[in-house]
């Protein structure tokens, strides 16, 4: 197996798992309301971790539902065994409804043209689409309008190809630290869900809350939660209290395959952006933009080097740019670094680079950073 590869620990994301279901349990206690339901988002290849894995893990766990985003990755984990319901979040083209059928999968639905489609194909496949009327009320992506809910809802009830199986809408800022938006966009959706009862129709889980929500508002919570990233071990954001003890699930580690000590003034890698200011051992380790350590970390990123076989442990920046397939280290003129010394890029040991990190250092999210690390990464799960 080549140097780089993503270890998946398993333990983790069933510690997390565990540790939201705690929290909503807790928090439900304490309001006198039933936990909800979780539906655990393994979308992306679960966030680039292996979906097929920890949707079986998930499911392990308990989990009631998953969810995807597009229908080949509701296709993969049928294929993998996994029977749960199985939620999908973003909208298809017509030509997939009858793939959306064969993996008895459960859409979001948000107008009559593409309830027609699944209907055409349910009735093709002689079977009943479970589906989940999306709302709008803040995010602007898909869903209907509240005022179009009603009689969406009335007719999924009434179509006998099709089942009304959840009412949902979807925060844009419950990660954030203004709540007048999330706890008006609750309201709304609250009051048009009274609106689809009070028309007669009494079916669907009602739901809302991304982890940003299951954090910081349960009066969101409804009948099931949709968390993800949390479950991966990462906050959605920084501006929320970090009340939950979560532990990040991948650790994307490499080897050094070269060492050698460089004069003072010699320069390394493209454009030579990096020259040793003195005698200095450098460290070539085979990852590179191309399997998702990306290119704005040059000269930025830093990584723990397990030294001399893992006797010593160290933080080592990044020096030069990142290569599509390697990177260097500079570890400094007196390192006891060995030839295939252990390296980690980010991952749960609290002395190196989370995912939030490398994130904060190059402006984007812990989600992109884990989405990134790209397929030829060898994924390897140890579950302890
Ligand atoms: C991805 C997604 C989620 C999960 O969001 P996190 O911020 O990762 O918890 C929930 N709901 C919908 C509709 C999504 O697309």
């Amino acid at each position: 197996m080549r140097a780089t590869r993503a270890v998946i620990h398993l333990g983790n994301f069933r510690h997390n798992i565990r540790e939201v279901r705690e929290h909503l349990a807790r928090v439900s206690r304490s309001t006198g309301t039933n936990p909800p339901v979780m539906c655990v988002s393994v979308k992306a290849d679960a966030y680039g971790h292996g979906a097929r894995e920890l949707a079986r893990v998930a499911v392990e766990e308990g989990v009631d539902q998953l969810a995807v985003a597009t229908v080949d990755e509701a296709l993969s984990l049928r294929h993998a065994g996994i029977r749960s319901p199985l939620v999908l979040y973003s909208l298809s083209m017509p030509e997939e409804a009858d793939a959306v059928c064969d993996a008895d999968l459960s859409p979001f639905v948000a107008d009559h043209e593409y309830c027609d489609r699944l209907i055409e194909a349910a009735q093709r496949h002689d079977t009943i689409v479970a589906v989940h009327l999306k709302i709008d009320t803040g995010m602007g992506r898909i869903g209907c309008s509240p005022d179009e809910a009603p009689a969406l809802a009335r007719r999924i009830r009434d179509e006998p190809y099709l089942r009304l199986t959840g009412i949902a809408t979807h925060f844009p800022v419950a990660d954030g630290a203004e709540r007048t938006f999330t706890e008006d966009q609750t309201q709304r959706f609250a009051m048009t869900v009274d609106r689809i009862r009070s028309a007669g129709v009494t079916d669907g889980l009602v739901h809302a809350a991304n982890s940003g929500a299951i954090l910081a508002y349960p009066e969101s919570w409804f009948d099931l939660v949709r968390p993800g990233i949390m479950v991966y071990g990462y906050y959605p954001s920084h501006d929320q209290e970090r009340t939950l003890d979560l532990r990040p699930v991948m650790e994307l580690e490499s080897r050094i395959v070269q060492l050698k000590t460089v004069e003072p003034g010699t320069s390394l890698s493209y454009g030579r952006t990096y020259v040793a200011q003195q005698r200095t051992v450098i460290g070539t380790v085979p990852i590179g933009y191309a399997d998702g350590y990306n290119r704005l970390l040059s000269n930025r990123g830093n990584v723990l080097v397990y030294e001399n076989g893992g006797s010593r442990v160290r933080r080592v920046p990044v020096a030069g740019r990142v290569c599509m397939d390697q990177i260097m280290l500079d570890l400094g003129p007196d390192a006891p670094t060995l030839k295939y010394d252990r390296v980690v890029l980010f991952g749960p040991d609290s002395r190196g680079p989370s995912g939030e990190e490398i994130a904060d250092l190059i402006g984007t999210i812990p989600y992109e950073v884990t989405c990134a690390v790209a397929a030829r990464v060898p994924r390897t799960y140890v579950d302890s």
